[in-house]
């Protein structure tokens, strides 16, 4: 079997509150049950490999979406049609901004997005901080996702985006409306950090799953022991945010 391909976009740039911590977690996930994997970190200017089975991408400062603002809208046609094509995409806060259509920041800069989730993003003054939990049986039936929101970017999800689920114990994607994150076919945005998948293991799993059935190898991923993962969600959703 070809190795399963995780890229990681902008290691450097957008990796804030453990983020790159998702990639380890597929990674090992993966290893455990002795399925080969790699990791191909892309950051500005590199070629970003098509035959990619799984994007990553995490959080940022704002002014680090700047930075690699010009980089990643260059890359819109690509992700639109890998996203197209069912490549899995986890894309964390600033990444999930970025693959909607714009983020306008709290003083008015407008970084780009590349609209492959209808989604759009305006920064506020107020910011959306704690531990959150998403409840997704009704959309992925991947269980609870629990994480940590931090972000002052309001998202607002247009008719073609689907929520990633609902929050009641946090603020979601914009403190309004309930909703968490974005999906779109095998791409998904969300707020959470933590990292999410670390405090997420049926998450985790559903994504391998994808991307392993659209390789047309479907694998049955023998279990884990996720008792450590599931305590540390337990914990995270019992603190006071
Ligand atoms: N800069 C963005 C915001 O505050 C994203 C922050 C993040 O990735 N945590 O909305």
């Amino acid at each position: 079997m070809n190795p399963l391909t995780l890229v990681h976009l902008y290691p450097r740039e957008m990796n804030i509150y453990g983020d790159t911590g998702n990639v380890v977690v597929l990674r090992r996930r993966l290893e455990w049950r002795g399925l080969p994997v790699q990791v191909v970190p892309v950051s500005v200017g590199d070629r970003l490999p098509t035959a990619a089975d799984v994007l990553l991408g995490g959080g940022g400062q704002d002014a680090a979406q700047g930075e690699i603002g010009a980089d990643f809208a260059s890359r819109g046609p690509t992700l639109r049609a890998m996203a197209d094509d069912g490549v899995v995409v986890l894309a964390i806060c600033g990444t999930y901004q970025m693959l909607g259509h714009e983020f306008v920041t709290v003083d008015g800069e407008r970084i780009e997005g590349v609209g492959v989730l209808d989604v759009v993003t305006r920064g506020e003054r107020e910011r959306l901080i704690g531990n959150n939990a998403v409840d997704t049986a009704d959309t992925l039936g991947a269980g609870r996702l629990v994480g940590y929101e931090n972000h002052s970017g309001m998202t607002t999800l247009g008719p073609a985006a689907a929520p990633l689920g609902r929050t009641s114990t946090g603020r979601g994607n914009n403190g309004r409306d309930g909703t968490e994150g974005a999906v779109r076919g095998n791409v998904i945005g969300t707020y959470l950090h933590g990292p999410v998948l670390a405090k997420s293991p049926r998450f985790a799993d559903e994504l391998l799953r994808r991307a392993l059935a659209r390789r047309g190898e479907p694998v049955d991923l023998a279990p884990l022991d996720d008792t450590l993962p599931e305590l540390a969600a337990r914990v995270a959703v019992g603190r006071p945010r």
